[in-house]
């Protein structure tokens, strides 16, 4: 489909779905990470590179193989690819390094939202991390406040909640060493997302609005479309595309926000990437997020109607597959069951059973979303009645 060669930086499950993606449009791809991690198992070639995505050397090694630069992590290290930009300018990266440097830096990226009028929960940034001023922004915002970690954050790790002014000790145990900034509670009702792909000429698609479930701060299951009114979805897209606009660049993009009570929206954080929430996708609409963002950087076409549901599918529900913790590989059960059910599939990443580790999701897909719900209630072992 296209001649040159992408390089990805990371090759955990993101990676692996994005090779999926390439493998089955024959585009070359080469992955900067550990050997054998999940993105190198399925896709052969000598030429990958075994090492870090935040070491310069080795992102270097990787460039020269390549003529596009991408990631399925943002936590890279950005001056290396600044740097090549400028050595090389042939060589394409996306997202932008700029728009990744950003987006690294929580705080920055709530700061660059909000010049861009997008509505945000309100934040502060932490100059000193002591009990002092952790009481003073209490006093400000109120409690709960979640204190976060500026960079380096995933799965709720480099998050504290902050209930009350005898947990800020705690709270800075917690996250020492750290450069923190401090949100004000989003008194949420759902949490929602929107995987936005932003093209070469600045177009941008939004996916289906979608739910997310969240269990110890990972993502639980994720229904789509969200299971709100239309006018909620419509904002909610709205609001994504704006967001993304404020990015230049291309790629695919994940928007997660909040919706409050009053039908408010504010954006929670973005990432510059696949996401987990744009998994449903791969089974339930026309162009997977892991092939859009291929397209995307490869500046492939993307027609109307690319970012749609299948239009027999119409509901979906994705649920994470994470390490069983009593049983090594006993998550493997939900898989068996899964695969007794219709319209389920199985996403394993080739990663070993740790507990809670995510290990792979399952999409499941149906015209109606109490049958993804039956579905999903025989795949969890909530009901013992196999769906025929
Ligand atoms: P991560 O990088 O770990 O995904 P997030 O900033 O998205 O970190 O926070 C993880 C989860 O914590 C969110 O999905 C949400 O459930 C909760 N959370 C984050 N910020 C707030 C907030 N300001 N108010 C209430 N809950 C929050
Ligand atoms: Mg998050």
């Amino acid at each position: 489909m296209d001649s040159r060669t992408v390089g990805i930086l990371g090759g955990g499950q993101l990676g692996r779905m994005l090779v999926e993606a390439t493998n089955r449009l024959n585009v070359k791809t080469l992955v900067l990470d550990a050997p054998n991690s999940p993105a190198k198992q399925i896709t052969n070639s000598t030429d990958h590179v075994d090492g870090s995505f935040t070491n310069s050397d080795d992102i270097r090694k990787l460039a020269a193989k390549c003529d596009v630069l991408t990631i399925e992590i943002e936590h890279v290290d950005v001056p290396t690819l600044k740097s090549l930009q400028k050595e090389f300018p042939k060589l394409a990266i996306y997202p932008l390094p700029e728009t990744i440097e950003l987006i690294q830096d929580k705080y920055r990226q709530k700061e660059h939202l909000i010049k861009n009028k997008i509505q945000v929960s309100e934040s502060i940034a932490v100059k000193e991390n002591t009990q002092k001023e952790l009481l003073a922004i209490g006093e400000k915002f109120g409690y709960p406040y979640m204190l976060k970690s500026r960079t380096f954050a995933y799965d709720g790790r480099g998050n504290f909640v902050v209930s009350g002014k005898d947990s800020v000790d705690a709270a800075l145990d917690a996250l020492k060493g750290n450069s923190l900034y401090a949100e004000k509670w989003a008194p949420f009702v759902k949490e929602l997302a929107v995987m936005i792909v932003r093209s070469v000429d600045d177009r941008v698609h939004a996916y289906p609005v979608v739910e997310t479930i969240h269990r110890n701060n990972v993502c639980h299951l994720c229904y789509a479309p969200a299971r709100v009114s239309d006018s909620v979805q419509l904002k909610a897209a709205l609001l994504a595309e704006n967001a993304i606009k404020s990015f230049p660049g291309c790629g695919i993009f994940g928007v997660e926000m909040f919706l409050l009570e009053t039908d408010e929206l504010l954006i929670n954080e973005i990432a510059p990437r696949p996401h987990n929430s744009g998994h449903f996708t791969i089974n339930a609409c026309v162009t997977s997020q892991f092939e859009a963002h291929i397209r995307a950087v490869l500046h492939l076409p993307m027609p109307k109607g690319f970012t749609a549901m299948n239009s027999c599918v119409t509901n979906a529900i994705m649920l994470n597959l994470l390490g069983d913790k009593h049983t090594p590989n006993g998550e493997l059960k939900i898989c068996e069951r899964a695969l007794q059910t219709p319209g389920t599939s199985v996403y394993l990443y080739g990663k070993e059973s740790r507990p809670n580790r995510k290990v792979g999701h399952i999409n499941i897909v149906s015209s109606s979303m109490k049958e993804c719900q039956r579905r999903l209630d025989y795949v969890t072992g909530s009901s013992s009645k196999p769906v025929t």
